[in-house]
């Protein structure tokens, strides 16, 4: 009994680590191989405007709009994949007049020492869940300048090396995530946590399914060799009536 549940201890252990790797794995093996050059986007409302991320709040002007984005084939401009679940969208963020609004007016530093548009990019990456993140951040205008450029570092400090910020490029516009997203790291390590597990558990419940049919029918639980009137099997010594 205590043999078996430091069995069991370690089988929740080993499928924790499970989910653990594969949730990471997939969730850096979608930002390396599926960023396609073209998404199909909808306009997001509130949900999405409410977890805008407010680290360039005192920097940026005030937050416009939300936009939700989703990977799509190029050839046809169709969502990839039929709009099914692929482990990618990104979230772009309008603070200030963005490139689509009537207002917008390209950043001239000379004139204004703040951007009058910012826009903050969320590539998020996870299966089934979204778990990992890099953000890209622009003003729309040429960092050339250096006054821009100087703003873009500002930018770029307040967003750290989690965001993605600095972190080495593997090939241009694909970054290693490394910021999290909780709740979907949660869903995500649980669902491929008890994916690993399943089988092990099932198969257990098969084992011991057998074991009771065959103590019923006098045969050796463990080997299924006929017991009969023998107090063990004589075939591999288990105790008659034992169910493994
Ligand atoms: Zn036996």
């Amino acid at each position: 009994m205590k043999k078996t549940r430091k069995k069991f201890r370690r089988r929740i252990a080993e499928s924790l680590l499970v989910g653990i790797t594969v949730t990471l794995l997939i969730s850096e093996l979608l930002a390396a191989f599926l960023l396609p050059s073209s998404w199909v986007g909808f306009s997001e409302d509130l949900p999405k405007m409410s977890q805008a991320p407010t680290y360039l709040h005192d920097i940026a002007p005030a937050l416009t709009s939300a936009q939700m984005s989703f990977p799509a084939n190029p050839a046809t401009s169709e969502p990839l994949l039929h709009g099914l679940n692929v482990g990618m969208d990104v979230i772009n963020y309008s603070y200030g007049a963005g490139f689509f609004d009537p207002n917008f007016a390209p950043w001239d530093p000379s004139v204004s020492d703040s951007p009058s548009f910012v826009s903050l990019t969320r590539f998020r990456f996870g299966w089934p869940f979204r778990a990992l993140y890099w953000d890209d951040l622009s003003t729309g205008t040429s960092v050339a300048i250096p006054a821009v450029w100087d703003y873009h570092l500002k930018m770029y400090e307040r967003a750290g090396i989690d965001r993605g910020i600095g972190v080495s490029y593997i090939s241009p516009g694909r970054r290693l995530p490394i910021a999290p997203i909780w709740t979907g790291l949660f869903f995500n390590i649980l669902f491929w946590s008890v994916a690993w597990y399943v089988p092990f558990m099932l198969r257990r419940i098969a084992i011991r399914f057998r074991a009771k049919r065959r103590v019923r029918l006098g045969l050796c639980a463990d080997c299924g060799y006929t017991i009969d009137e023998f107090s063990m099997c004589p075939e591999c010594g288990v105790e008659a009536g034992v169910e493994a």
